[in-house]
């Protein structure tokens, strides 16, 4: 039988094992499920929908709305599958054979894996390999044939930021789209949608994911010029976004008011795992502006990560990634599970 297309007979598949843990801080989620105001809103909803006809392929509404948050009109917002789908959609318009893409690693991987999959050149730039900073090493970028440039803000998995002048200097320095993504943007403090009126390169890419308590549902957004909207909606699936997602995402979005106890309550228990992290010995804590901490740890981290998941406790080994030898990954759970993280990691480190 024929072999796939050569760039996909070259790729490993990008496998997540499913691991049995009682303890799950390995995907930066939301340890808190939707609010129950939330919940009851979507349980009527859904009595409600023509589940028999076709979503809007252009999930107007959801746009209108997202976009009037901001000050923007429908014309400036693409909605998708998670932002996963969305990154997808921009190497799909933008990138591509005979085009470049920078990243600055280590970051999200599923740039580079969506970027390889779509035939894109990536140009990968290193990160400063003490603090994982990438605000000193971004003039890199600068004037360098790419159509695409990728940052992500806060970055995963090191959980830093750049700062907003060196974003807008790079915007200024690059004829390429810059995608800032800020799918961790409300544990933060910064945004770059203001912004957004002044460089027609930009976009800012957003999720439902994380602090919206939304993983299991699959929506995320782009803020970007027309033009850019324009051609991510050629290249995107003709009904992509389902009509329960974009009810779903219509409800989170009007309440968003509504979590931000829950992000304030992540906010708190940050600080706090990272002040008790910071007293073990033996490991090297990065300070995060995310809902999750990088650490490095003196002992092999494969070790310390079995050790933690035997106590049923999952969270990600990140030694793979470039500069990353012996970092491990945990995100910020409920009181009471990030108490049992602490004190196993006590144990083990
Ligand atoms: N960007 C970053 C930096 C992420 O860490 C993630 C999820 N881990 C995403 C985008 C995509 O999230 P989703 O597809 O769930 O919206």
């Amino acid at each position: 039988m024929i072999g796939p297309r050569p760039h996909v007979a070259a790729t490993k598949p990008y496998h997540l094992p499913k691991m049995q843990a009682n303890i799950i801080l390995s995907a930066n989620e939301s340890p808190y499920n939707l609010p129950q105001p939330v919940v009851d809103q979507i349980k009527d909803e859904l009595d409600n929908i023509a589940y028999n006809r076709y979503p809007d392929p252009m999930s107007l509404e959801l746009r209108m709305l997202i976009s009037s948050a901001y000050g923007l009109h429908a014309a400036n917002v693409f909605v998708g599958n998670g932002g996963d789908e969305v990154i997808q959609n921009l190497y799909l318009a933008y990138g591509g054979l005979g085009r470049r893409a920078i990243t600055f690693e280590p970051m999200f991987e599923i740039y580079g894996i969506t970027g390889r999959m779509t035939e894109t050149t990536m140009i990968p730039i290193l990160r400063d390999p003490k603090n994982f900073t990438a605000e000193n090493v971004i003039p890199q970028a600068y004037r360098m044939d790419a159509s695409l440039i990728f940052l992500c803000c806060p970055n995963n998995p090191t959980g830093d930021m750049v700062s907003l002048g060196r974003i807008e200097e790079l915007l200024q320095n690059t004829e390429a789209l810059v995608v800032i993504d800020e799918a961790y943007a409300e544990f933060s403090s910064q945004t770059a949608i203001p912004l957004l009126s002044k460089y027609e390169n930009l976009a800012i890419l957003r999720t439902f994911s994380k602090a919206f308590s939304l993983a299991g549902l699959r929506a995320g957004y782009l803020l970007a010029s027309e033009e850019v909207i324009e051609n991510l909606l050629k290249v995107k699936l003709f009904f992509n976004f389902s009509k329960l997602s974009q009810a779903i995402a219509k409800i989170a979005f009007t309440n968003r008011n509504i979590f931000d106890g829950q992000i304030k309550k992540i906010l708190e228990e940050r600080e706090r795992v990272f002040g008790k992290m910071s007293k073990i010995n033996r490991i090297k804590v990065f300070p995060s502006h995310s809902n999750f901490i990088l650490f490095r740890t003196e002992k092999p981290a494969a070790g310390v990560w079995q050790n933690l998941l035997d106590r049923g406790i999952l969270i990600r080994n990140c030694s793979n990634q470039p500069l990353l030898d012996n970092c491990l990954r945990v995100n910020i759970g409920t009181p009471e599970e990030n108490d049992a993280f602490l004190s196993a990691l006590r144990e083990i480190a």
